[in-house]
């Protein structure tokens, strides 16, 4: 009857919900998600509920309800600060496109909402004392790892695409085997995904890589033959497909780690990266992320190749691109390409001692501006004046110049009678 695998106090005010609901003469169910966690002994984040009670009669029965997708009759109920999703039973209809239902019907009948889900494993109700409805048995599938669709999966997947990449991911995500009728009907069906949009598919490949088991994934979007016909670009074949089987020995979170392995493993560098990943439809911050830790990486490897002192590389590499990525990048020095590892040795094994004997980062931490410095040497702006503080800060970030104001003024005197332009 207890939730061992969500916060107490949601799963509290969760059964507080139910309770009232089934007071008030209605029914309701945990669905989904939350219940196939606990099933599996993992964390559960949100429960999702089931009623027959109608999206307006849910807005009366509460106090706190927020209308979210009122038109596919879900309501977000709000108790003591916790949110819940409360759905009225429905079944879907009117598949345009093989993508999300034009139409969805309100039903009275719990076993119609649970059919139109997509897996067995996800069309599991329980009730309030802990029972559960589970006409598809979802639960035998669970405790043997198989993902098999509600019904019969060619129409499933006819009628919404996406779920044969839903289906992977879970497969991946769950280390699960996909059920062999499911998987024949996801082979026969895989022209559909061309139905569905990048944002869709961005989604589910987010949380099959940021998973435990990212290339059981990618072994099964190669097996599937999917990729080909997706809205989004891949350059096919990957230029170093050995990194895809690392994915999983970076940590998940920050997911740019992941995602610059996989940019790496496609053989495309910042600028080339770019045009995919919007395509991909990745956020600009998400993207600046990604080409920040390749940029780092590029940088340290052609100075090495370059025969160019790392140390100063790798500093003004972290005034460049930010502490961030330089933190990122140690993270995914151990997973690079032996012959990158190989060259950037030095770099690894030094960059926290010299990440902390960096005491500025940027043009603002340096104790003079480039107006003090112009009136102190009563001389024109020019285009030497922003190269003087760059060899500024990097002189001050790599210790061989006090950052204190006298010191900067003496080198830049010297620097000032040496230059060129
Ligand atoms: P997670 O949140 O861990 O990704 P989930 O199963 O909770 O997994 P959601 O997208 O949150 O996935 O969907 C909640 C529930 O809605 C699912 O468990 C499933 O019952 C149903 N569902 C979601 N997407 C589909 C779909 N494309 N077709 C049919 N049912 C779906
Ligand atoms: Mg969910």
């Amino acid at each position: 009857m207890d939730w061992k695998w969500i916060d107490p106090q949601m799963a509290e005010q969760g059964i507080s919900l139910l309770r009232h609901l089934v007071e008030q003469g209605y029914e309701g169910y945990f669905v989904g998600g939350c219940v196939r966690d606990e099933l599996m002994g993992r964390p559960v984040n949100d429960m999702d509920i089931a009623t027959n009670a109608t999206p307006e009669q849910v807005m009366a029965l509460f106090e706190h309800t927020i209308p979210t997708g009122i038109a596919h009759g879900t309501i977000t109920v709000i108790m003591n600060g916790e949110h819940f999703e409360v759905t009225t039973y429905r079944t879907e209809s009117d598949y345009t496109d093989h993508r999300r239902p034009e139409q969805v019907q309100f039903v009275s009948d719990l076993y119609e909402d649970l059919r139109r889900r997509d897996f067995t494993m996800n069309a599991i109700a329980r009730g309030i004392d802990g029972s559960y409805v589970d006409p598809f048995h979802g639960r035998e599938d669970l405790e043997q790892g198989i993902i098999r669709c509600v019904g019969d999966p060619e129409e499933r997947f006819e009628e919404d695409a996406l779920r044969m990449l839903r289906g992977i991911r879970f497969s991946a995500v769950f280390d699960f085997t996909i059920e062999k009728a499911t998987w024949q009907a996801l082979l026969h069906r895989r022209s559909l995904i061309s139905y569905i949009a990048a944002e869709r598919i961005r989604v589910e490949m987010e949380k099959m890589i940021a998973g435990p088991h990212p290339f059981k994934g990618i072994r099964l979007l190669q097996e599937s033959e999917l990729v080909p016909y997706m809205k989004i670009q891949v350059p096919c074949p990957p230029k170093q497909p050995e990194l895809l089987n690392r994915l999983a020995d970076v940590p998940a979170s920050p997911a740019a780690l992941r995602w610059t392995l996989m940019i790496m493993a496609l053989g495309l560098d910042s600028d080339r990266m770019k045009p995919y990943m919007k395509e991909w439809t990745f956020s600009n911050a998400f993207m600046d992320q990604v080409s920040r830790l390749l940029r780092m990486n590029d940088r340290l490897l052609t100075a090495s190749a370059a025969g160019e002192s790392l140390y100063e590389i790798y500093v003004s590499a972290v005034i460049d691109y930010g502490c961030e990525a330089a933190l990122q990048w140690r993270q995914l020095y151990p997973v690079l390409p032996e012959q990158e590892q190989r060259q950037l040795a030095v770099a690894a094994q030094h960059a926290q001692e010299w990440l902390d004997g960096m005491s500025i980062f940027g043009l603002g931490d340096v104790q003079i501006n480039g107006q003090e410095i112009l009136a102190a040497l009563q001389a024109k702006g020019g285009p030497w004046l922003g190269k003087l503080m760059n060899s500024i800060l990097l002189a001050a970030a790599t210790g061989q110049l006090d950052n204190e104001r006298e010191a900067i003024l003496e080198y830049a005197r010297q620097r000032y009678e040496e230059r060129e332009d």
